[in-house]
Protein backbone atom coordinates (compact mmCIF):
# COMPACT_ATOMS: atom_id res chain seq x y z
CA UNK A 1 0.00 0.00 0.00
CA UNK A 2 1.47 3.60 -0.98
CA UNK A 3 -0.57 6.58 1.25
CA UNK A 4 0.12 9.97 1.02
CA UNK A 5 -0.62 11.72 4.90
CA UNK A 6 -1.84 15.20 3.65
CA UNK A 7 -2.03 17.54 6.42
CA UNK A 8 -0.87 20.99 8.01
CA UNK A 9 1.87 21.21 10.81
CA UNK A 10 0.13 19.74 13.75
CA UNK A 11 -2.81 17.90 12.41
CA UNK A 12 -0.94 14.23 12.99
CA UNK A 13 0.42 13.11 10.38
CA UNK A 14 3.71 12.19 12.32
CA UNK A 15 1.65 10.02 15.04
CA UNK A 16 -0.66 8.91 12.58
CA UNK A 17 2.25 7.09 10.27
CA UNK A 18 3.91 6.01 13.05
CA UNK A 19 0.30 4.09 14.37
CA UNK A 20 0.53 2.77 10.65
CA UNK A 21 3.95 1.78 10.88
CA UNK A 22 3.47 -0.76 13.95
CA UNK A 23 0.20 -2.28 12.59
CA UNK A 24 1.34 -2.64 8.71
CA UNK A 25 5.07 -2.88 8.78
CA UNK A 26 5.82 -0.06 5.60
CA UNK A 27 7.91 2.26 6.45
CA UNK A 28 7.42 6.06 7.23
CA UNK A 29 8.79 8.33 4.86
CA UNK A 30 8.63 11.75 6.64
CA UNK A 31 11.14 14.44 4.48
CA UNK A 32 10.80 16.84 7.69
CA UNK A 33 12.80 13.81 9.52
CA UNK A 34 14.99 12.73 6.95
CA UNK A 35 16.11 16.90 6.68
CA UNK A 36 16.24 17.29 10.69
CA UNK A 37 18.88 13.97 10.30
CA UNK A 38 20.88 15.79 7.53
CA UNK A 39 21.08 19.01 9.47
CA UNK A 40 21.94 17.59 12.81
CA UNK A 41 24.46 15.08 10.83
CA UNK A 42 26.32 18.23 9.62
CA UNK A 43 26.06 16.80 5.61
CA UNK A 44 26.06 19.36 2.57
CA UNK A 45 22.34 18.42 2.16
CA UNK A 46 21.59 19.57 5.92
CA UNK A 47 23.37 22.94 5.60
CA UNK A 48 21.79 24.17 2.54
CA UNK A 49 18.19 22.53 3.99
CA UNK A 50 18.92 24.31 7.47
CA UNK A 51 18.02 28.29 6.32
CA UNK A 52 14.79 27.29 5.35
CA UNK A 53 13.58 24.84 7.80
CA UNK A 54 14.72 27.62 10.49
CA UNK A 55 12.34 30.19 8.64
CA UNK A 56 9.08 27.60 8.16
CA UNK A 57 9.50 27.93 4.44
CA UNK A 58 9.76 24.87 1.90
CA UNK A 59 13.36 23.28 0.96
CA UNK A 60 14.35 23.23 -2.25
CA UNK A 61 12.48 20.83 -4.50
CA UNK A 62 15.19 19.69 -5.78
CA UNK A 63 16.65 18.97 -2.59
CA UNK A 64 13.84 17.21 -1.46
CA UNK A 65 13.22 15.31 -5.02
CA UNK A 66 16.44 13.77 -4.40
CA UNK A 67 16.08 12.28 -1.16
CA UNK A 68 12.74 11.32 -2.21
CA UNK A 69 13.98 9.23 -5.34
CA UNK A 70 16.86 7.49 -3.37
CA UNK A 71 14.41 6.48 0.01
CA UNK A 72 11.81 4.76 -2.56
CA UNK A 73 14.92 2.99 -4.22
CA UNK A 74 15.48 1.26 -1.05
CA UNK A 75 14.33 -2.57 -0.46
CA UNK A 76 11.93 -1.83 2.80
CA UNK A 77 9.43 0.16 0.27
CA UNK A 78 8.62 -2.38 -1.98
CA UNK A 79 5.64 -3.84 0.09
CA UNK A 80 4.17 -0.13 0.46
CA UNK A 81 5.43 3.34 2.55
CA UNK A 82 3.05 6.20 3.97
CA UNK A 83 4.38 9.62 2.99
CA UNK A 84 4.72 12.29 5.31
CA UNK A 85 5.28 15.32 4.56
CA UNK A 86 5.83 14.58 1.25
CA UNK A 87 4.64 16.25 -1.92
CA UNK A 88 4.41 19.67 -0.12
CA UNK A 89 3.38 21.58 -3.50
CA UNK A 90 2.37 21.05 -6.71
CA UNK A 91 5.28 20.71 -8.34
CA UNK A 92 6.24 18.19 -6.11
CA UNK A 93 2.97 16.66 -6.57
CA UNK A 94 3.83 15.97 -10.94
CA UNK A 95 7.24 15.06 -9.89
CA UNK A 96 5.89 12.02 -7.63
CA UNK A 97 3.52 11.02 -9.78
CA UNK A 98 6.45 10.52 -12.74
CA UNK A 99 8.88 8.60 -10.80
CA UNK A 100 5.88 6.48 -9.25
CA UNK A 101 4.57 6.02 -13.04
CA UNK A 102 8.26 5.36 -13.98
CA UNK A 103 8.35 2.25 -11.57
CA UNK A 104 4.71 1.00 -12.33
CA UNK A 105 3.95 1.43 -8.20
CA UNK A 106 1.41 4.51 -8.33
CA UNK A 107 -0.42 5.57 -5.30
CA UNK A 108 -3.03 4.03 -3.43
CA UNK A 109 -4.50 6.66 -1.62
CA UNK A 110 -4.03 9.88 -0.12
CA UNK A 111 -5.84 11.12 2.88
CA UNK A 112 -6.06 14.85 4.28
CA UNK A 113 -6.45 15.25 8.14
CA UNK A 114 -8.62 18.27 9.10
CA UNK A 115 -7.98 19.98 11.80
CA UNK A 116 -8.95 23.86 12.70
CA UNK A 117 -6.31 25.99 12.64
CA UNK A 118 -6.65 26.90 16.46
CA UNK A 119 -5.98 23.37 17.57
CA UNK A 120 -3.05 22.72 15.17
CA UNK A 121 -1.56 25.53 17.22
CA UNK A 122 -2.44 24.82 20.24
CA UNK A 123 -1.05 20.94 19.69
CA UNK A 124 2.07 22.22 18.25
CA UNK A 125 2.77 24.03 21.28
CA UNK A 126 2.97 20.83 22.89
CA UNK A 127 4.44 18.52 20.87
CA UNK A 128 8.10 16.86 21.76
CA UNK A 129 9.66 13.78 20.41
CA UNK A 130 12.31 11.29 21.91
CA UNK A 131 15.58 12.26 21.35
CA UNK A 132 16.69 9.15 21.30
CA UNK A 133 13.80 7.22 19.17
CA UNK A 134 12.41 9.71 17.49
CA UNK A 135 9.13 9.30 18.56
CA UNK A 136 5.90 11.96 18.87
CA UNK A 137 4.51 12.88 21.98
CA UNK A 138 2.08 15.81 23.11
CA UNK A 139 2.03 16.65 26.34
CA UNK A 140 -1.65 17.84 26.24
CA UNK A 141 -2.88 14.90 23.99
CA UNK A 142 -0.64 12.08 24.11
CA UNK A 143 1.71 12.14 26.85
CA UNK A 144 4.53 9.64 27.02
CA UNK A 145 3.28 8.31 30.54
CA UNK A 146 5.21 5.71 31.87
CA UNK A 147 6.62 4.22 29.01
CA UNK A 148 10.17 3.44 27.75
CA UNK A 149 12.32 4.59 25.25
CA UNK A 150 12.76 1.33 23.36
CA UNK A 151 16.35 2.79 22.11
CA UNK A 152 17.91 3.08 25.98
CA UNK A 153 15.34 1.28 27.48
CA UNK A 154 14.71 4.37 29.92
CA UNK A 155 12.00 7.51 29.93
CA UNK A 156 11.44 9.09 26.87
CA UNK A 157 14.39 12.29 26.10
CA UNK A 158 11.86 14.77 25.05
CA UNK A 159 12.80 17.69 22.91
CA UNK A 160 10.85 20.85 21.54
CA UNK A 161 11.57 21.39 17.79
CA UNK A 162 13.57 24.27 16.90
CA UNK A 163 10.99 25.41 14.37
CA UNK A 164 8.12 25.07 17.17
CA UNK A 165 7.88 28.68 17.93
CA UNK A 166 5.14 30.37 17.52
CA UNK A 167 6.80 32.89 14.62
CA UNK A 168 7.55 29.87 12.80
CA UNK A 169 4.84 28.13 13.46
CA UNK A 170 2.37 30.90 11.70
CA UNK A 171 5.41 31.04 8.90
CA UNK A 172 4.45 27.54 8.68
CA UNK A 173 0.76 27.93 8.32
CA UNK A 174 0.65 30.02 6.22
CA UNK A 175 2.91 28.47 3.86
CA UNK A 176 0.86 25.66 4.06
CA UNK A 177 -1.94 27.75 2.82
CA UNK A 178 -0.47 28.53 -0.07
CA UNK A 179 1.58 25.60 -1.32
CA UNK A 180 -0.16 22.76 0.39
CA UNK A 181 -3.10 23.24 0.14
CA UNK A 182 -3.78 23.21 -3.66
CA UNK A 183 -2.56 19.29 -3.70
CA UNK A 184 -6.33 18.19 -1.89
CA UNK A 185 -7.78 19.33 -5.54
CA UNK A 186 -5.13 18.06 -7.66
CA UNK A 187 -5.96 14.25 -5.84
CA UNK A 188 -9.56 15.27 -5.72
CA UNK A 189 -8.79 14.77 -9.53
CA UNK A 190 -7.25 11.65 -9.44
CA UNK A 191 -9.80 10.14 -7.55
CA UNK A 192 -7.25 8.87 -4.62
CA UNK A 193 -8.41 11.59 -1.97
CA UNK A 194 -9.84 10.36 1.21
CA UNK A 195 -10.53 13.34 4.25
CA UNK A 196 -10.66 12.46 8.11
CA UNK A 197 -11.82 14.91 10.89
CA UNK A 198 -8.51 14.49 12.93
CA UNK A 199 -9.46 16.22 16.01
CA UNK A 200 -9.89 14.38 19.28
CA UNK A 201 -9.15 11.03 20.92
CA UNK A 202 -5.90 9.85 18.77
CA UNK A 203 -7.59 6.50 19.05
CA UNK A 204 -10.41 7.50 17.02
CA UNK A 205 -8.35 9.65 14.57
CA UNK A 206 -6.31 6.03 13.88
CA UNK A 207 -9.62 4.29 13.34
CA UNK A 208 -11.39 6.87 11.14
CA UNK A 209 -8.09 6.62 8.91
CA UNK A 210 -7.78 2.52 8.72
CA UNK A 211 -11.30 3.04 7.69
CA UNK A 212 -10.94 5.03 5.10
CA UNK A 213 -7.91 2.98 3.87
CA UNK A 214 -9.98 -0.13 4.57
CA UNK A 215 -7.25 -1.95 6.39
CA UNK A 216 -9.00 -4.35 8.33
CA UNK A 217 -5.82 -5.36 10.28
CA UNK A 218 -6.04 -1.86 11.68
CA UNK A 219 -9.95 -2.70 13.82
CA UNK A 220 -10.31 -3.65 16.79
CA UNK A 221 -9.37 -6.68 17.44
CA UNK A 222 -12.08 -9.66 17.85
CA UNK A 223 -12.89 -9.92 21.39
CA UNK A 224 -13.57 -14.13 22.65
CA UNK A 225 -17.10 -14.39 23.35
CA UNK A 226 -17.36 -14.78 27.04
CA UNK A 227 -17.38 -18.02 29.14
CA UNK A 228 -21.39 -18.05 29.79
CA UNK A 229 -22.28 -17.04 26.47
CA UNK A 230 -20.33 -19.70 25.35
CA UNK A 231 -22.03 -22.43 27.52
CA UNK A 232 -25.69 -21.58 25.83
CA UNK A 233 -24.08 -22.01 22.57
CA UNK A 234 -23.19 -25.28 23.33
CA UNK A 235 -26.47 -26.26 24.59
CA UNK A 236 -28.27 -24.77 21.62
CA UNK A 237 -25.79 -26.99 19.48
CA UNK A 238 -26.65 -30.00 21.25
CA UNK A 239 -30.17 -29.82 21.34
CA UNK A 240 -30.21 -29.67 18.14
CA UNK A 241 -28.59 -33.00 17.79
CA UNK A 242 -32.03 -34.84 16.81
CA UNK A 243 -32.34 -32.53 13.87
CA UNK A 244 -31.91 -34.34 9.90
CA UNK A 245 -28.63 -36.49 9.82
CA UNK A 246 -27.72 -34.31 6.46
CA UNK A 247 -23.92 -32.40 8.51
CA UNK A 248 -23.71 -29.86 6.18
CA UNK A 249 -27.03 -28.24 7.40
CA UNK A 250 -26.74 -29.19 10.91
CA UNK A 251 -23.46 -27.26 10.15
CA UNK A 252 -25.45 -24.59 8.77
CA UNK A 253 -27.66 -24.29 11.85
CA UNK A 254 -25.02 -24.19 14.23
CA UNK A 255 -23.30 -21.19 12.21
CA UNK A 256 -26.46 -19.29 12.02
CA UNK A 257 -26.88 -19.54 16.02
CA UNK A 258 -23.48 -18.57 16.59
CA UNK A 259 -23.86 -15.47 14.38
CA UNK A 260 -27.23 -14.10 16.03
CA UNK A 261 -26.24 -14.82 19.65
CA UNK A 262 -24.13 -11.73 19.87
CA UNK A 263 -26.70 -9.16 18.77
CA UNK A 264 -29.59 -10.84 20.99
CA UNK A 265 -26.63 -9.80 23.95
CA UNK A 266 -25.37 -6.33 22.97
CA UNK A 267 -29.48 -5.42 22.59
CA UNK A 268 -29.91 -6.74 26.15
CA UNK A 269 -26.60 -5.06 27.58
CA UNK A 270 -27.89 -1.73 25.63
CA UNK A 271 -31.14 -2.02 27.07
CA UNK A 272 -29.77 -2.37 30.59
CA UNK A 273 -27.42 0.34 30.28
CA UNK A 274 -30.67 2.82 29.16
CA UNK A 275 -32.60 2.10 32.15
P1 LIG B 1 7.81 18.70 8.90
O1 LIG B 1 8.55 17.91 9.91
O2 LIG B 1 7.13 17.85 7.88
O3 LIG B 1 6.87 19.71 9.52
O4 LIG B 1 8.91 19.55 8.10
C1 LIG B 1 9.76 20.46 8.75
C2 LIG B 1 10.37 21.40 7.74
O5 LIG B 1 11.15 20.65 6.79
C3 LIG B 1 9.37 22.16 6.89
O6 LIG B 1 8.90 23.34 7.55
C4 LIG B 1 10.22 22.49 5.66
O7 LIG B 1 11.10 23.54 5.91
C5 LIG B 1 11.02 21.20 5.50
N1 LIG B 1 10.31 20.22 4.65
C6 LIG B 1 9.78 19.03 5.02
N2 LIG B 1 9.23 18.39 3.98
C7 LIG B 1 9.39 19.17 2.92
C8 LIG B 1 9.02 19.09 1.55
N3 LIG B 1 8.34 18.03 1.08
N4 LIG B 1 9.38 20.11 0.72
C9 LIG B 1 10.07 21.16 1.18
N5 LIG B 1 10.42 21.33 2.45
C10 LIG B 1 10.10 20.35 3.32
Amino acid sequence: MRIVLLGAPGSGKGTQSQRLVERVHIPQISTGDLLRSAVSRGTELGRQAREAMEGGRLVDDSLVLGMIRERVAEPDTRRGFILDGFPRNLAQAHALDHLLEAIKRPLDAVVQLEVDYRELVRRISGRRTCADCGRVFNLLTSPPGTTLCPKTGHAHRLIQRPDDNEATVAERLRVYDEKTRPLIDFYRARGLLRVIDAEGDVDAVTRRLSKVLGMPALRAPVRKKPAAARKVLKKTAASRKVAPKNTLRKKTAARTVRRSAPAKRASTATRGKRR
